[in-house]
């Protein structure tokens, strides 16, 4: 019989795709991690894994134990799925501009989701932050797993991201692009990747523009889980040779490219990615092998990223060449310009 013995064991080895169409003009070969072939459809769920068998064995989470971390994410479907699992609670505190499907989601999977008011100042009892460190403080057997600040966050890469894709493209890898929020996945796998090829692997992040990363200020863009307006510990500067900076509008038409032309269905940090990886490729050889990776799945974005209507808003359909749509050819005959 071929079988897994939980969700758990389906975390990490996730495919890696040649990108054949949106690299037209490009020598060099563009792969991609794919990592919403993870049980919970992200990259998140092998930091989720590790943070929690990390505190299992230093014993900061003891048997029926609570997890409580703000987030409405990715992180927060890791932590579910392998709580449930192996007989945690979930507790995730989330601001209310965080979408009922998100929330909804989380509660699926077991999670109590407390929301909290965006309308208040940091330091009100019903901050999001401050009801985060409440409810640590209250509830008993509670631990925190803080992905900003825990080294299992970027220990996970190294250990499972940064050895799957070396092993996959046989030692090949020149260059690994990525985005950075955390900075976990780019601090592990590019860490793993320069200590294993001896320095030879160029290590490419990602970023909005606004973000401090790039030398931003931290104002706001739109693209998700990706950029900060701090810098957290979980990311080591030193593993970066380059930081690319990508506009909301480059991401997100990238992202629905790559969903039309290469059948890839993925979230709006990916193709921010995959803008910076194919900055990167251009001015490569055919010897050279860039890999990207995708951190989730497109399924949370369709109200957004794939909405015609929610693009238009924001002016992020105009482009030069854009075939014109049935809405648009409409509404230019009642401004009478046609
Ligand atoms: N993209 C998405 C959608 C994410 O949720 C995250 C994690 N915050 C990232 C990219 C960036 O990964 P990391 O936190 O490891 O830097």
């Amino acid at each position: 019989m071929q079988f897994h013995d939980s969700m758990i064991s389906l975390v990490g080895n996730t495919p890696l795709v040649k990108l054949n169409n949106v690299t037209a003009g490009i020598q060099a070969t563009v792969l991609a991690k794919v990592e919403y072939f993870n049980p919970g459809g992200s990259v998140k769920d092998r930091i989720a894994l590790r943070m929690i068998e990390a505190a299992e064995q230093s014993g900061e989470l003891k048997p029926g134990g609570t997890i409580v971390e703000p987030t409405s994410g990715n992180t927060g479907v890791g932590l579910a799925i392998v709580a449930q699992q192996k007989g945690y609670k979930c507790i995730f505190v989330c601001p209310d501009k965080v979408s009922l499907d998100k929330i909804n989601v989380l509660r699926a999977y077991g999670a109590d989701v407390v929301v909290c008011p965006t309308a208040v100042d940091p330091e009100h009892p019903d901050s999001y932050y401050n009801v985060s460190d409440r409810l640590v403080r209250e509830t008993p057997g509670a631990w925190k797993p803080d992905q900003y600040s825990n080294p299992n966050n970027p220990l996970s890469h190294y250990h499972s991201t940064g050895p799957e894709l070396w092993e996959q493209t046989d030692g090949k890898i020149t260059h690994f692009v990525t985005g950075i929020g955390t900075g976990g996945t780019i601090s592990g796998t590019g860490g793993y990747l320069k200590e294993v090829s001896g320095g030879a692997v160029t290590v490419v992040g990602a970023d909005p523009e606004g973000s401090v990363y790039s030398g931003g200020s931290g104002r706001p863009y739109l693209v998700e889980g990706v950029g900060e307006d701090f810098w957290p510990t979980a990311y080591d500067r030193d593993v970066t040779d380059e930081i690319i900076a990508v506009s909301d509008k480059d991401s997100f038409q990238m992202t629905r490219r790559l969903a039309k032309e290469e059948g890839l269905l993925v979230g709006g940090s990916c193709g921010m990615a995959v803008v910076a990886a194919l900055r990167v490729a251009e001015r490569l050889g055919p010897d050279d092998v860039v890999v990207v990776l995708l951190p989730d799945s497109g399924r949370g974005y369709m109200s957004k990223i794939f909405s015609d209507e929610w693009m238009n808003d924001y002016g992020f359909l105009e482009q030069a060449g854009d075939a014109p749509r049935v809405g648009d050819v409409l509404r230019r005959k009642e401004g009478g310009a046609l």
